[in-house]
């Protein structure tokens, strides 16, 4: 296995006021760099990708200068959605790439053990997604009210990094870009296809950064992580 990891950075960060979140100050790193630090230490992991906003790389590189620019082999540009971004992140992989792990940069309390539980599913199984079961009470609404609760006791949340045979990920996009199929998720598109989508256990502290007060929530998760 010769795995590579694609991040994901070339949202424009609506929900967060409209300001790309990847360089925002996180516990004395630009977000971004949290991420690049925990997949570019695993051994097992060959090289890093890491996809930037059209026209937006020279200030994200400049960003991560000191904070593990030098780490990262190849900057593509991203597209309109995640799904066209991560499209592009594939396609500058290396040859000698056979697996790959697909992380969006807003999720920088990734972990090491959350990477090696993926590297390691890797070994039997083709597509694997990180899961968290559901704690709340879900329901389903309709025009303000609730008009059924949802049974929770098979119902997860999916996280990223995600794990893939570089063959069936492509295979999925391609397929998606053919029939127009858009997915929030690159594990959505395996199943599309029909494939099997295994799953390891995911990281309560992997929230993901959407909205702005998310930033202290991360600040908290990563201070008390580093403390241990
Ligand atoms: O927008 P959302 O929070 O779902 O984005 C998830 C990840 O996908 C983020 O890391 C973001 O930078 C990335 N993304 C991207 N290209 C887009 C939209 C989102 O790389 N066009």
């Amino acid at each position: 296995m010769n795995i590579f990891a694609v991040i994901v950075a070339a949202g424009s960060g609506e929900r967060f006021g409209g300001r790309p979140k990847q360089l925002a100050p996180l516990c004395g790193s630009p977000m971004l760099a949290w991420s690049i630090k925990r997949l570019g230490d695993r051994r097992n992991i060959t090289g890093l990708v890491c996809v930037v906003p059209p026209g937006g790389g020279e200030t994200i590189r400049a960003g991560l200068d000191g904070f593990g620019a030098d780490d990262i082999d190849a900057w593509p540009e991203g597209g309109e959605t995640r799904q066209h971004s991560v499209r592009n992140g594939l396609a500058a992989l290396p040859p000698e790439a056979t697996h790959v792990l697909i992380h969006d940069a807003a999720r920088p309390c990734v972990t090491e053990r959350l990477i090696s539980r993926l590297t390691d599913a890797l070994r039997t199984h083709h597509a694997v997604v990180p899961v968290t079961p559901a704690v709340d009470t879900l329901v389903h609404t309709e025009a303000g009210v609730v008009d059924r609760v949802v049974d929770r006791s098979h119902i997860a949340g999916v996280q990223t990094p995600q794990a893939f045979e570089l063959a069936l990920i492509r295979r999925a996009h391609d397929a998606a870009l053919e029939s127009g199929a858009s997915a929030s998720d690159d594990g959505s598109l395996v199943l599309a296809l029909g494939e099997k989508l295994a799953t390891v256990e995911g990281e309560r502290m992997n929230i993901k950064v959407t909205y702005p007060e998310d930033m202290a929530i991360a600040g908290a998760i990563l201070t008390q992580e580093t403390r241990e």
